[in-house]
Parts: structure tokens; C-alpha cells; sequence
């Protein structure tokens, strides 16, 4: 019989509360491995910002740029970047990749407001901007929060401005407004969905007229006067930018025992940063081991910086043209942990749950066996020995881990990147983080499952070198 490592008197039970007599040395451990997630949260809520932290951490921890064609040797440590908002990192290993690679995938998208190509109007004395919501977000949520303002503008020469507005003490921020509750009779009446309409996210951006003008623009020309000045762009630019509008909140301790951490973006940095410090930690594996940071999973993991992109499949090519291999043999036998969230199970809305196959915070990582919705639509279901493997390494590693589906059947669904990666003939299943309040602005999750997925994902890229 496999060995147990969850408390022997409990084993029997296949989930039990992971801060129940945790000792004070590991509960330390998992606390000051959080204080480095929520730097990582405040200085990176962008897919741009995750990438420029997470090769600024990447060097540090001694990895170096991939050339392709370079024969690397085990322990060798490489990343790459693509296109600023995805990034693969691997360390060679020991076996290199003849035998496939162990992945560990994981996104830096979070749904937010993007600005739109032509946003900035006046109207009313004030000077607005019109935004495209990114991602699955209920609309009511983002109105009345303060936002900051993130991205990069590149204007037609090339220059390009890096934009970040609002996170500084001191730094002005903006907003959605919203209707007062004592004009509200009609906007209440309205169902959720329906209550804020998408074409009312506009951001209160000035409402101080130019003084070098009378009459209509007066306030989009102080707007772009000030852009001007601090930035030297003009109103045009702003149609090659990419700004994004996100909570300007910071990462903050959750609770009287501070077990929980709420913040902006948890989805998926949660599982983005626990693989990248497993894998920033791990030693030379057995096989090479790669760590994927992707854009775009929130909107369908489309795009050429997503996952439904050939560019982890032209990264194993590479790989495994170094080491005279094909690179769909290599895809044919790894193994991949697409590391995404889960939703937790929420006490105010049980029936949103079925208890017996609902992950809840505090409980470990959880592993779903598929997601999608309906009957398994949209899903890439991990196969019973796939499943099994990983339960072997989690238990054999001392992980908790628990099961779990999103939520109750035909309520709704969603879905990751696995099945873009097992469309590369890899074998994957669903890890990740349990979230409360998942997609909102401010998202909470558990100190203890955090360290737990980092555990997770160190040893299944370990496996093999107890
Ligand atoms: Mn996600
Ligand atoms: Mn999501």
C-alpha cells in the first residue's frame, strides 16, 4: 500500500482541513512564501508586468536566454519570452528530453477593462474613456472600485511608453461611477446581468477644461495636453496601445489569523507564481522540466501569445531538435499539469456547489479530473492512469490535495488550457488553487493551498529524484 502522508489517523478520509494542527515552523514557511506572492501581485497585475518580473526573478535564480540550435547539458537553465506576454522557462535535465518533459502551464491574463482603440470623449464637463471588458467579469463589480491605469503605447516611430498610473502613494486613481441608490428604482429592477450595461464601464478620467480653448474639446484637449506632456503622445497613439484598467488595490492579508490573502488577479498568478518558484528551486530533474506562463487564456487562449498558439510546441522543437530528437515525440510523452484555478466551495451560495466533489480553501490544491460544462463539453478529461500517476507524487511528497469540480452540474462551466496542450498529444490534468469570489476585483484565496500548489508543482517537475 502506498504510502500515507496526510495524518495516518485520518487517512481514511480523503480531505481534512490542512490548518488543523499544522505546526507553528510550517505555518511560518507557508506565510513568509505568501510575502513573496503578494510582492509579486503588487509589482505585476498585467500580463506585460508578469513577464518583466518574472525574467527579472529568472535571472536572478541564473537562467539565461534560449538560443535555439545550442546543445544545452543537464542542469542548464533557459527562458524565453514571447512577445512580452508569454514565457516559457525550462532546466535541462538530467535524461534531457528523450523521455518527454514535465510541464507545468499556467496564465498571466486576468479579466479587466481594456481600453478601446478610439476611448477618449467629453461629455457633460468631464473627460471620459470608453473600455472593452477582457475576460468574464459581472459588470456591476467594476463600478465605484478605484482602478489604476497599466500598459504600453507605441507610437508610430517605434517609441514606446510604458504607462502605470495609479499604484504609487500619492498617484491620482479613476473609477467607474455608479447610479446613487435613491435614483436606482429602475436600474434595481433590472436583472444582474443587465443592471450595468458594458457600454456605461467608462473610466472618470478629468473634468478640468483646457485653457487654451473655448467651446466643444475642451476637456479631451486638457487630457491630451497632460498625456502630452508627461508622455509626449499624441491622440492617435492611443489606437496602438494596449492600456488596461485594473483594481488599484494591493494585496492584503485576509482575516483575524491572516490565513487568506485578498487581492486583484489571483486568477492565475496563484498557480503562475508557485510554478515558477517551483521550478526557479528545483535542482536538475530527471527530465527537463518546463514551466509556461500564457496570455490570453481568459478570452480562449487564442492569439499567437495564448495557448492555442504553436509557440510551446515550436519551444519543445527546439528542444528537441538539440538533442537530435522530433519534437512530437518528445510532445508524445510528456506529462503536463495545466495549473489554473478552482472555484471554492462559498458557504453564502451552497447551492452553487455539489459538497461531495467541491474543493474548499485550506484543503490543498485541488485537482479536477476535467472541467468544461454541460456533459463534459469544452473539457480534456485526464485519463484514470494520468490521474493516478499524479496522486502517486502529490501523496509521495507529502502535497495535500483534493478533488474537485467548479461547481454543480449544468450551472454553468469553464475551462482552461489543458486541452490545447493535450491537443499536442500531452497527457495533462487540472491543478490549481481554490478561489472565493473568483473573477471579481478582489479574489481570496488560502495561504495554505498557495504553498501547497507550489509543493505540487515542485515535486511533479522532481519526480523520479526523491
Ligand atoms: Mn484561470
Ligand atoms: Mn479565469
Amino acid at each position: 500500500m502506498a504510502k500515507k502522508t496526510v495524518k495516518e489517523e485520518n487517512w481514511l478520509l480523503q480531505k481534512e482541513n490542512g490548518l488543523c494542527g499544522l505546526p507553528a515552523a510550517k505555518e511560518k514557511k507557508i506565510h513568509s512564501f505568501c510575502e513573496g506572492y503578494k510582492s509579486f501581485l503588487n509589482a505585476a497585475k498585467t500580463e506585460r508586468e508578469c513577464v518583466r518580473e518574472a525574467v527579472k526573478l529568472a535571472e536572478k535564480a541564473g537562467f539565461v536566454p534560449f538560443q535555439p540550435g545550442t546543445a544545452y547539458a543537464p542542469g542548464d537553465r533557459v527562458y524565453c519570452v514571447n512577445r512580452e506576454k508569454a514565457m516559457i522557462l525550462a532546466v535541462i535535465g538530467e535524461e534531457g528530453c528523450k523521455n518527454g518533459v514535465s510541464l507545468v502551464v499556467s496564465h498571466i491574463d486576468s479579466p479587466r477593462l481594456d481600453l478601446k482603440p478610439v476611448p477618449l470623449y467629453e461629455k457633460n464637463e468631464m473627460a471620459l474613456l470608453k473600455t472593452h471588458y477582457y475576460g468574464g467579469i459581472k459588470k456591476y463589480q467594476w463600478t465605484a472600485i478605484p482602478l489604476a491605469m497599466h500598459g504600453t503605447v507605441v507610437c508610430e516611430d517605434g517609441r514606446r511608453v510604458e504607462v502605470c498610473v495609479g499604484e504609487k502613494d500619492g498617484d491620482p486613481q479613476f473609477c467607474v461611477t455608479d447610479l446613487l441608490p435613491h435614483l436606482s428604482q429602475e436600474q434595481s429592477a433590472k436583472t444582474l446581468g443587465k443592471a450595468i450595461e458594458a457600454e456605461n464601464l467608462n473610466i472618470l478620467f478629468a473634468s478640468s477644461p483646457s485653457e487654451d480653448e473655448k467651446g466643444e474639446n475642451r476637456y479631451k484637449r486638457k487630457v491630451m495636453q497632460l498625456l502630452h506632456d508627461q508622455y509626449g503622445i499624441c491622440e492617435e497613439d492611443l489606437t496602438s496601445a494596449e492600456l488596461e484598467f485594473v483594481p488599484a488595490f494591493r494585496a492584503v492579508d485576509i482575516g483575524l489569523d491572516r490565513s487568506m490573502i485578498g487581492a486583484y488577479g489571483h486568477d492565475d498568478r496563484v498557480c503562475a507564481y508557485p510554478a515558477l518558484q517551483a521550478l526557479l528551486h528545483v535542482k536538475t530533474p530527471q527530465r527537463t522540466a518546463v514551466a509556461v506562463l500564457a496570455d490570453k487564456e481568459e478570452i480562449g487562449s487564442v492569439g499567437n501569445t495564448g495557448l492555442d498558439s504553436q509557440f510551446l510546441a515550436y519551444f519543445i522543437e527546439d528542444l528537441a531538435e538539440a538533442e537530435g530528437l522530433h519534437g512530437r515525440h518528445v510532445l508524445s510523452h510528456s506529462q503536463c499539469l495545466s495549473a489554473d484555478v478552482t472555484s471554492a466551495f462559498d458557504p453564502n451560495y451552497p447551492s452553487a456547489y455539489e459538497i461531495n466533489n467541491a474543493c474548499s480553501i485550506n484543503r490543498g490544491v485541488g485537482v479536477m479530473k476535467y472541467t468544461g460544462a454541460r456533459g463534459k463539453s469544452g473539457s480534456s478529461e485526464a485519463s484514470a492512469e494520468f490521474t493516478a500517476h499524479v496522486r502517486h507524487i502529490f501523496n509521495q511528497n507529502g502535497v495535500q490535495w483534493q478533488m474537485g469540480e467548479l461547481g454543480r452540474v449544468d450551472l454553468g462551466g469553464g475551462g482552461t488550457v489543458a486541452l490545447y496542450v493535450a491537443g499536442l498529444n500531452v497527457d495533462v490534468i487540472d491543478i490549481g488553487v481554490p478561489v472565493l469570489s473568483m473573477h471579481a476585483p478582489f479574489e481570496v484565496v488560502s495561504k495554505y493551498d498557495v504553498y501547497m500548489t507550489y509543493k505540487a508543482c515542485k515535486a511533479f517537475f522532481e519526480e523520479g529524484k526523491e
